[in-house]
């Protein structure tokens, strides 16, 4: 690894793990879990939850979980699991032998269910979803009990043994847990901890009906895998008292549940929800769009994981939700990305450039640095030719001030190679477009090096015309036009935000032949244009790259700025 990673500080999660192990709660041991829902791929929210949960049981010699919280047949998919799986380790972390499921869990949260109704603490409840809405109450009004709410735990048993077995539809009945309708936690107003659902699940099959709930489930889920401290948003820290009166009433392990602020980032969306819509109503081109946030189109994008988790570790772990400008992110990477990423040049809006005093059938291979961060990146050689192709903005046929690239009359140096001016432009005739360059170029330059001190001010990448390998570039932008789209204070939808221009397709640009060899997910620094990464759309004979992100930091800008104050 060639990132020296950000050391996250102590926190106060990782300062309340330090003191239990100090005080040998839990005999000293440290068990955490990540508990993804397999109903959509991962997106960089959850990487902070993962590098805490992994991260705190790797420093303080525990183990970390991974277990699917698969309570919910209608939106789970073996896929989501897969991929779930898949971005977890390419994230850098490894769970080893602790894979979990809920589903596992399921004969023995059932039989707590009816432990529950056997001492009168459940009963099973007729109203429908919206009646029991209705009664439930409001912040400001105790909730109303349920007519059903006082039958025998016999007769509760009978009808909950049916709803396992099938008699009835879905929807008609629901196991509530019988706790406090008057409690000014609304969570503690009988919540349900089962409804009936005939769905094939994914691995349990035909096997159940009946389907715990996220509440039921979780808590005690993280109970029997004997997790010391369970890691999760602060969305949930009104539901801790529900969870500590399910294992108080069973009896059973008691996980510390610690509360952090989730991660939000500028300029995208990150509930699930959401992201499938905005794959479903095709805003985007799928989960893995370079554009998403999900950890699949970040990769795809050309993010490292690295960058991921250096930004984790900056944002740290915090009791105060907010929001995370996405250029932090960015710096990160860069960061990273400019100690790894090998230089080529590519050119994505060519402009034929003929140096006239060049021999016609010379070819030669120039020395190129890899990487100037790094020596041991060693070097390539690059063709150079009489006709070659630069950026179309360097050229300028009537250059502001300051323009120090290439115009009429004017000297620059082509990366590498030589010092060429500008002697002739040549035009289309009916629409006056510039369509190619004569130069001529000194060949006392050779390497770039002017050989009497005599100084040029533009450098420019380029490639020879006849070596160069026609590539299609795809140029990103953010996602949405506003930093929170889902904050919008006239309450807009957040889709009435998408940035009509978070994509540029350039299909004729040009690259060095090097990268012939490139295979997906391969990593480039064009020179002077930013970091790119081959898409998985390449195949034999067509590459198709993407930018990951220009060279410009606006972080490091606003970080210098902030220091000179
Ligand atoms: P979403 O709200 O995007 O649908 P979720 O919380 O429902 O996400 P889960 O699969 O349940 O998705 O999440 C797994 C774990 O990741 C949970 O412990 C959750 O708290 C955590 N997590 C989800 N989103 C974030 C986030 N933005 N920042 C930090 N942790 C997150
Ligand atoms: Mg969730």
């Amino acid at each position: 690894m060639t990132t020296a990673e950000a050391q996250p500080a102590l926190d106060f999660v990782r300062q309340i793990v330090a003191e239990d192990v100090k005080a040998n709660k839990h005999a000293g041991r440290v068990v955490t879990r990540f508990p993804p829902e397999p109903n959509g791929y991962l997106h960089i929210g959850h990487a902070k939850a993962i590098c805490l949960d992994f991260g705190v049981a790797q420093e303080f010699g525990g183990t970390c979980h991974l277990r699917f919280d698969d309570t919910n047949p209608t939106k789970e998919e073996q896929k989501y699991i897969d991929a779930i799986k898949a971005d977890i380790r390419w994230l850098g972390f490894e769970w080893g032998e602790h894979e979990y499921y809920a589903s596992d869990y399921f004969q023995q949260l059932y039989d707590w269910a009816v432990a529950l109704i056997t001492e009168g603490k459940a009963y099973v409840d007729e109203l429908t979803a919206e009646q029991i809405r209705e009664h439930r109450g409001t912040l400001t009004e105790p909730g109303r009990e349920s007519p059903s709410r006082n039958r025998s735990p016999k007769e509760n048993l009978d009808l909950f043994e049916r709803m396992k077995n099938g008699e009835f539809p879905d929807g008609s009945r629901v196991l509530r847990a019988k706790i406090d309708m008057a409690s000014p936690n609304l969570n503690m107003r009988d919540p349900v901890l089962y409804r009936i659902l005939h769905a094939t699940h994914p691995r349990t099959g035909e096997a159940w009906c009946v389907y715990p709930m996220y509440d039921w489930a979780h808590g005690q889920s993280d109970s029997i895998e004997g997790i010391t401290h369970s890691l999760c948003t602060l969305e949930f820290e009104d539901h801790r008292p529900l969870y500590d009166w399910f294992v108080e009433q069973l009896g059973i392990h008691h996980p510390q549940q610690i509360e952090f602020a989730r991660l939000n980032l500028t300029y995208v969306v990150m509930s699930k929800r959401k992201l499938l819509e905005l794959v479903e109503d095709r805003h985007v081109d799928g989960w893995d769009d370079p554009r998403m946030p999900t950890l699949c189109g970040l990769r795809r994008r050309g993010y490292t994981p690295e960058a991921i988790r250096n930004l984790c570790a900056k944002v740290g772990v915090t009791k105060h939700n907010s929001l995370t400008d996405a250029a932090l992110l960015e710096h990160t990477l860069r960061d990273d990305l400019n100690k790894r990423s090998p230089r080529v040049m590519g050119v994505l809006r060519p402009l034929r450039v003929v140096i006239e005093n060049y021999p016609e059938d010379q070819v030669e291979e120039l020395e190129a640095i890899n990487n100037p961060e790094d020596e041991s990146m060693g070097t390539r050689t690059v063709p150079f030719s009489r006709v070659v192709y630069i950026e179309r903005d360097d050229f300028r046929e009537d250059p502001p001030r300051k323009f120090f690239r290439l115009a009429p009359g004017k000297e620059v140096r082509l990366r590498y190679a030589y010092f060429i001016t500008c002697t002739d432009v040549v035009k289309d005739e009916n629409t006056g477009e510039v369509t190619e360059l004569r130069c001529t170029y000194d060949p006392a330059t050779r390497g770039g090096d002017s050989p009497d001190g005599r100084k040029v001010k533009g450098t420019l990448h380029w490639v020879s015309a006849s070596h160069a390998l026609s590539a299609e570039v795809r140029l990103y932008d953010r996602l949405f036009t506003v930093p929170d789209p889902t904050g919008d204070k006239s309450g807009k939808d957040y889709r009435e935000f998408l940035n009509p221009d978070s994509i540029e397709v350039l299909t004729d640009c040009k690259v060095e032949p090097s990268l012939g060899n490139a295979q997906p997910g391969d990593r480039f620094q064009f020179e002077r244009l930013g970091y790119f990464c081959i898409d998985r759309d390449s195949s034999d004979g067509r590459l198709v790259i993407n930018r990951t992100v220009t060279l410009r930091d606006s972080w490091a800008k606003i970080e210098q700025a902030s220091s000179k104050k």
